[in-house]
């Protein structure tokens, strides 16, 4: 093979090839640490040109390419396979901004850019991109798109797919589609944007996007709530649309087993209330109408609210931020709770989602069906239940290695994912299906759906050679 790693140098030149063993090894892992692939090479081109030139050369040879962005996957789709030859091919140097357009509301970026980034620029033009996720400051635009991320304000903003106007992708064959559109309106045909969204870069690269921007929030109130129960968190959040004047950005639920967790690994974390609960919800209102001299704001009608909520045994207690970084605490505790867990130990993650108001009905059901496969399994439910979205995880009981606990994980999971099909859910919310979950997708998901989604991938890359074995075998 040492000709095509050549051929690859012809391309990308030596910054953007990485053949030696530690430089290759962060590529070829997940971040949670379920999945260790192999790699010819890893390559990383600095153009779109370069990322159709390696393609090209990937289909003429039969290399397999692996598209990566920040590696901060959940299901290891960013992960190559173990047999080592395939190629991983990084977005990480294609991480220009390219325009910012305050007056239409767009950013068209290159999509090695990190969220972060992409999250500042938009705060210098005094406008907002929404995407918000714990990981944002390693994952890329690319990832997200490909992953059609959620994150903490899809309640309010809509998920990537809502985020974006136009992608640039490079097809499996090599041919570059410029699909890079600033249209709020265009209905000539299939939407073939919208395929490429939540592919999981089984079917292109995506290399550039014109994304959407909002007014900048001005005015921001958030409170950490300890509530009796998630029944009082849906209904607390429901009253809270009308309350806000529908400016509720957030609403996360969170276990007490995850807090603890987070005080315990997370140096700095504290717990905002003196007495112990046995659920909390961070809720977040944002206005783009400034808070004039004088006024409460949206805090004052927040306070008022909870007051009220208080009353109807809503809510247990509550502390308002008083500063912006009094509020960023509060988010550390949430945004903490996947890294605690990884310190913790051996884990499992269901990223599930059943109809907000079936959330409370879902959780006993569900917390009872973990316990009865394994009564020492210590659950930690938590996530956005503004979008009917649980992060419905599941540690090892104290004490177990990762090689034992794995032997009863898959009853536990199977348990929960039954329950989702039995309440209408979806098995996947926003993490996407990688490699982990292909077999799942295969058990749950209609005969029509995956047929059809077979026949998409076999017309668009017949000879399977882009991100192979992840969300769907064909
Ligand atoms: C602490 C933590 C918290 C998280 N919280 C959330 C959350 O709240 N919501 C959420 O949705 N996710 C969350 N995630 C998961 C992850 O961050 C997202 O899936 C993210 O969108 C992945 O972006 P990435 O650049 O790291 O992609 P990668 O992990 O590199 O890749 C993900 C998938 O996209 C493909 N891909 C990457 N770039 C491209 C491209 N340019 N073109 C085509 N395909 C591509 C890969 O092949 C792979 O299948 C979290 C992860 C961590 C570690």
């Amino acid at each position: 093979m040492s000709g095509f790693v050549e051929k690859l140098r012809g391309i990308v030149g030596d910054r953007g090839l990485v053949v030696d063993d530690a430089g290759k090894a962060p590529y070829l892992g997940d971040w949670r640490e379920n999945f260790m692939g192999a790699a010819l090479a890893i390559v990383r081109p600095a153009s779109t040109d370069e990322v159709a030139s390696v393609v090209r050369l990937c289909a003429a040879e039969k290399v397999a390419v692996v598209p990566q962005g920040g590696n901060t996957g959940m299901v290891g789709g960013a992960t190559p396979d173990t047999d080592g030859r395939a190629i991983v091919l990084s977005l990480n140097r294609m991480n220009r901004i390219l325009e910012v357009d305050p007056l239409g509301y767009t950013m068209t970026v290159e999509a090695g850019v990190v969220l972060k980034t992409i999250q500042d620029e938009a705060a210098r033009h005094d406008r907002l991109f929404p995407l918000s996720l714990a990981a944002e400051g390693s994952c890329t635009i690319g990832g997200n798109l490909a992953t059609n991320a959620g994150g903490v304000q899809v309640l309010h903003y809509g998920n990537a797919r809502q985020l974006v106007l136009g992608i640039e992708v490079v097809l499996p064959s090599g041919e570059v589609w410029n699909g890079l559109r600033a249209l709020k309106k265009d209905n000539t045909g299939y939407d073939l944007r919208d395929l490429y969204l939540g592919a999981e870069g089984t079917l292109g690269i995506i290399t550039r996007a014109v994304l959407k921007l909002w007014p900048r929030p001005k005015d921001i109130a958030t409170a950490w709530i300890a509530v009796p129960s998630p029944a009082a968190a849906v209904t607390l959040l429901s009253g809270a649309h009308a309350a806000s004047e529908d400016n509720v950005t957030s609403c996360e639920l969170m276990a007490r087993q995850g807090i603890d967790l987070v005080l315990q690994h997370i140096p700095g974390a504290a717990d905002p209330l003196a007495e112990r609960h046995d659920w909390y919800v961070l809720l977040e209102w944002s206005s783009t109408r400034p808070r004039r001299e004088g006024e409460a704001g949206l805090a004052g009608k927040m306070e008022a609210y909870l007051g009220e909520a208080m009353e109807q045994g809503l809510v247990l207690d509550a502390a308002l931020a008083q500063s912006e970084a009094q509020a960023k605490a509060f988010w550390a505790l949430r945004e903490n709770h996947s890294e605690s867990q990884k310190k913790d130990g051996p884990s499992i993650k269901h990223d599930i989602s059943v109809s907000v108001s079936r959330i409370p009905a879902f959780m006993d059901e569900g917390l009872a069906a973990m316990r009865t496969v394994l009564p020492s399994c210590r659950p930690v439910p938590f996530g956005h239940v503004g979008d009917g979205n649980l992060h419905f995880n599941c540690m090892a009981p104290v004490g177990w290695d990762k090689p034992r606990f794995m032997e009863v994980a898959p009853a536990i999971s199977a348990a929960v994912y039954d329950l989702v099909v039995k309440y209408g859910g979806s098995i996947s919310a926003e993490h996407g299906i990688g490699r982990m979950k292909v077999e799942e997708l295969a058990h749950y998901r209609g005969r029509i759906e995956l047929d059809t989604m077979r026949a998409i991938k076999r017309a668009l890359d017949p000879a399977n050679l882009m991100n192979p074995g992840k969300v769907l075998e064909v």
